[in-house]
């Protein structure tokens, strides 16, 4: 349970490294890094009901209108049935819940550009992936299983306290700054061609 600008840093760095992967055209990186930040904080908004937890289903509301709604529908629909099923965040920080999403958003939006449907994918898994650090570990493999974390193998400072120092100053600023690496680097190579 990192914060939540972290997730985000995460999820931009998950996007654009699926995208350079796919060699995505140009035109698909803006929204489809938004769909990556976006789904990146996913999981975590069922935690709280603060404006900014909520934030993320209307930035996808507001930034791609037609598909983002509906894709913000289907994830609140998700998010709903794991916190009825399991009353925490159990759920909605497991591998079933990134399958479920990325079957049901394929059932709602058959023609869904790979590159946005991947970085979809890759901006939730990230946020497990990153959560995975803290010490409270997540329920990857839910609804069996215990919790996974990495605190438990790995020593100081390679996992770290939700909001510690470790956090804010250095894994977030990496994260972003990995990001632009790519993102920067990717523009340079597209405006050259
Ligand atoms: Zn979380």
């Amino acid at each position: 349970m990192c914060e939540y600008y972290t997730h985000r840093a995460g999820g931009l760095l998950a996007g654009a490294l699926v995208l350079q992967v796919m060699n995505a055209p140009a035109q698909m990186w803006p929204g489809a890094l938004i769909m990556a930040v976006v789904a990146s904080a996913v999981p975590d908004l069922d935690h709280t009901q603060s404006k900014a937890q909520n934030a993320p289903l209307n930035e996808l509301k507001n930034n791609i209108p037609i598909a983002g709604s509906m894709a913000g529908k289907i994830i609140s629909v998700f998010l709903k049935i794991g916190r009825k099923l399991t009353g925490k965040r159990e759920a909605t920080h497991s591998l079933l819940m990134v399958f479920l999403v990325w079957w049901g958003v394929q059932r709602v939006w058959p023609a869904i550009p790979p590159p946005i449907l991947y970085t979809l994918v890759a901006g939730l898994i990230s946020h497990l992936g990153i959560d995975i650090f803290n010490p409270e570990g997540v329920r990857l493999f839910w609804p069996v299983g215990p919790k996974i974390s990495l605190a438990r193998v790995l020593p100081w400072p390679f996992t770290f306290k939700s909001g510690s120092r470790i956090e804010r100053f250095v894994l977030r600023p990496a994260l972003w700054i990995s990001s632009m690496w790519i993102i920067i680097g990717e523009s340079i190579i597209s405006n050259t061609h």
